[in-house]
């Protein structure tokens, strides 16, 4: 694939790495492609960051033909610039795309768009301690008509935002609230893809528990209301007794990244993993006998993040001593020592810039 780069006239002024936060500054490019039935993927380009331009009829807008990817770019000790794992978010941008009936792209293309655009920006990846340069592939259906059919007109386009440590004074536990009322996903429908409209229709029970004083709803399966799914935009791990407990993919789970490198990474240091069905009254029980050990959500964003508190009902429930697990830092540690380069990469998990 051919890439055309044209690079600005007016680089910007880097933000100051200690108060980045999150999805807040963007660099000095983007890349784009254009797909059309018959032409396929053409027009690969890095130009600079800017506006799209976009027919007011474009599908995006009105049927919602979204997906997209959330990754990070990693400042080595070393200086140099590594990415974790990224050919397991291509594939999944695929997966999504599936489902959407959004057309595919080949993965070493996008492999190379990906890489041919950190490459460009790599001066904007951040050194300081948690930080790092958040990476935003994405990709619509633009057909410029409102009939509702197949999609002949798409673009995928990449953007990049540096990003703070999500944790400035170590990992901090969440309080979480069980969601009763809505359901993020149900088999059959498109949990298991990572599109916009999860998110568009996750807002209103998000909101909900913040207006209770909660960061992060769990959610559960859309059918029985009864078996926990996923804990905010993150997948989630309960530690019950000496075994990790975490749901199965059933097609309305997110298949994280981070779920699977924690899963490997609990093999690798013998802990059992059980991938299973796992209901509110198993849980409600092993937090009142004593042997939900820990709990923990996981992602790109924040790694993995502690659960202090769960909330049933009317009920809150501490979990163990409402602090971080052993278990759940010893995760977190080993995952961003892999991820920052800062420890030996046994599984061939990384690739350089
Ligand atoms: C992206 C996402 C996750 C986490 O996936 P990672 O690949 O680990 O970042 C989990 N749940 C939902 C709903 C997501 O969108």
């Amino acid at each position: 694939m051919d890439i055309k780069i044209n690079l600005t006239a007016t680089p910007k002024e880097k933000p100051d790495q200690n108060s980045l936060g999150f999805g807040k500054h963007f660099t000095d490019h983007m890349f784009v492609m254009d797909y059309a039935a018959d032409k396929g993927w053409y027009n690969a380009r890095i130009e600079p960051f800017g506006p799209l331009t976009l027919h007011p009829a474009s599908t995006v807008f009105h049927y919602g033909a979204e997906i997209f990817e959330g990754m990070k770019a990693y400042r080595r000790p070393d200086g140099e610039v590594q990415l974790f794992r990224p050919e397991e978010n291509m594939k999944r941008l695929n997966s999504s795309a599936e489902r959407l009936s959004l057309p595919q792209i080949p993965v070493e293309e996008s492999l190379q768009a990906l890489k041919a655009f950190v490459n460009v920006e790599k001066d904007w990846v951040p050194s300081a301690p948690g930080t790092s340069l958040y990476l935003r592939p994405f990709l619509f259906g633009n057909d410029e008509t409102l009939g509702v059919h197949t999609i002949h007109n798409a673009k995928f386009v990449i953007i990049a935002s540096p990003v703070g440590a999500y944790y400035k004074e170590g990992l901090n536990p969440v309080k979480i609230m069980i969601e009763t009322r809505d359901v993020r996903a149900v088999r059959g429908g498109t949990g298991y893809a990572k599109c916009g409209g999860n998110y568009a229709a996750s807002m209103r029970a998000g909101d909900r528990a913040a207006a209770e004083g909660y960061s992060q709803v769990l959610w559960l399966d859309g059918v029985e209301r009864r078996y926990i799914e996923e804990v905010g935009a993150m997948n989630v791990m309960f530690l019950i007794n000496d075994t990790v407990v975490t749901p199965q993919l059933t097609g309305s789970v997110l298949p994280g990244i981070t779920r699977k490198s924690c899963i490997e990474l609990l093999n690798e240091m013998g802990v059992k993993v059980e991938e299973r069905l796992l209901s509110v009254e198993e849980l409600s029980a092993a937090i009142k006998d004593g042997t939900l050990k820990e709990a923990w959500g996981c992602g790109t964003a924040a790694v993995v993040s502690p659960i202090g508190e769960l909330r049933m009902g009317q009920a809150r429930y501490q979990i163990a001593d409402g602090g971080i697990g052993a278990l759940t830092q010893k995760l977190y540690d080993t995952l961003t020592a892999i991820q920052w380069g800062q420890a030996e990469d046994t599984h061939n998990w990384t690739c350089k810039i």
